[in-house]
């Protein structure tokens, strides 16, 4: 199965990423996480992608799509996979379509999780993240038992440097800018579902696998 979830910063794509790939067991490609890792281990794209993570814009896409096309020739990718925040720009769909075709492969569900900016914002001031496993917490609805560490394996939580809010009004001006034309993209390939996202992370992830398991969202 190949999942594709579209969403605004803080929309809830990471949380809902990770059931998916735990339900279904195929990987979650965030590329957020990929290049924070690159990030953190000073690698070639870690060097390239920092400036963009830290201010909120987007990387490059010429950079995006090889990196992109690694990762779904990838053995791990040949079962399928969940693509977590790629594509963010026309150009990467274009790409991505050539290199699925290339694959012979098409995706099975575009979500798109459309988020409130309120949400969004309140999301991203208090959301926390695992140093370790990339676990994904919210200081007002979704806490740790012990403040500071990961429930799942005890891990350092900490807040993303680009949730602070300098970059969150950015970040949100790129998605609208670039990103929410995605969805007339999918909607015109007849791939489209969209869910509210600004509900707790259990409806959504219950109207997520009625997309999957019904082939559409029935009731929204
Ligand atoms: P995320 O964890 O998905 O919020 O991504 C964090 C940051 O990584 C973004 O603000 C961008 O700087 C960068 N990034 C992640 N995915 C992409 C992408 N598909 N295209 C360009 N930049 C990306």
């Amino acid at each position: 199965m190949r999942i594709m979830l579209i969403g605004p910063p803080g929309g809830g794509k990471g949380t809902q990423a990770k059931k998916l790939a735990a339900t279904y067991h195929i990987p979650q490609i965030s590329t957020g996480d990929i290049l924070r890792e690159a990030v953190s281990n000073e690698t070639k794209l870690g060097v390239q992608a920092k400036k963009y993570l830290d201010a909120g814009e987007l990387v490059p896409d010429s950079v995006m799509l090889n990196l992109i096309r690694e990762t779904l020739h990838s053995e791990k990718c040949q079962a399928g996979f969940i693509l977590d925040g790629f594509p963010r720009t026309i150009p990467q769909a274009e790409g991505l379509d050539e290199l699925l075709e290339e694959l012979n492969m098409h995706l099975n569900y575009v979500i798109a999780l459309e988020v409130e900016d309120n949400v969004i914002l309140d999301r991203l001031t208090s959301r926390r993240c695992c140093r370790n496993c990339g676990a994904i917490y919210n200081l007002h609805n979704n806490r740790p038992e012990v403040p500071g560490v990961c429930d799942k394996c005890g891990g350092e939580l900490y807040q993303r440097d680009d949730d602070k809010p300098e970059t969150i009004k950015n970040r949100l001006e790129v998605y609208r800018e670039q990103t929410q034309p995605l969805l007339e993209y999918y909607r015109k390939k007849d791939l489209l579902n969209t869910i509210d996202g600004n509900q707790h992370i259990q409806s959504v992830w219950n109207d997520i696998q009625s997309v999957v398991n019904s082939g559409s969202l029935t009731s929204a």
